[in-house]
């Protein structure tokens, strides 16, 4: 197992749409491994392929008790619940906002061995479905912020260490 290097907003990486997984094999499996030793040292709940610089479709998730990979993930909606939220992203460090999203989502893909999940999320796992999925279409949750907010997020990204202009 080893730990990905996470990349940070600026990167190009996180703007790019991912690619469907077409072959489930070995090195997914070690790829999905390394991806949740990242998420679980980073202490984040989720984490998709493009924000340790892969552009597959492939996210991990690990909140409400519930862990794994969903490779080439969709979702739907259930019901027209909304929650809004603070939200952060391991690749905005130390940022955070308040973003609107679905409640509850049904969300189907496969996991590392090419069997079918479907998993029906509330609350925080439905946010980070959302969220993940997001970043495998190159959508960060700044977008999703309402302008006021995205405007002082952006101040404290231009502020921050980690951010390379
Ligand atoms: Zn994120």
């Amino acid at each position: 197992m080893a730990l990905l290097r996470l990349r940070y907003f600026g990167d190009p990486v996180l703007t790019t749409r991912a690619q469907e997984v077409d072959r489930i094999d070995e090195s997914i499996r070690a790829f999905a491994g390394d991806m949740l030793a990242t998420m679980d040292a980073s202490r984040g709940v989720g984490l998709a392929a493009n924000q340790v610089g892969v552009a597959k479709r492939v996210f991990v998730y690990g909140c409400q008790g519930m862990r794994g990979v969903l490779i080439n993930p969709v979702w739907q909606p259930v019901g027209e619940a909304y929650q809004t939220g603070s939200e952060g992203c391991l690749s905005v460090p130390g940022v955070r906002g308040e973003v609107t999203r679905h409640q509850d989502v049904l969300a189907r893909g496969v996991d590392e061995f090419g069997r079918p999940v479907v998993i029906r999320a509330s609350g925080l796992l439905a946010r980070c479905i959302q969220h993940e999925t997001d970043h495998l279409d190159g959508v960060l949750f700044l977008t999703r912020m309402e302008p006021a907010q995205r405007k002082a997020a952006m101040a404290e990204i231009r502020a921050a260490e980690w951010f390379q202009a």
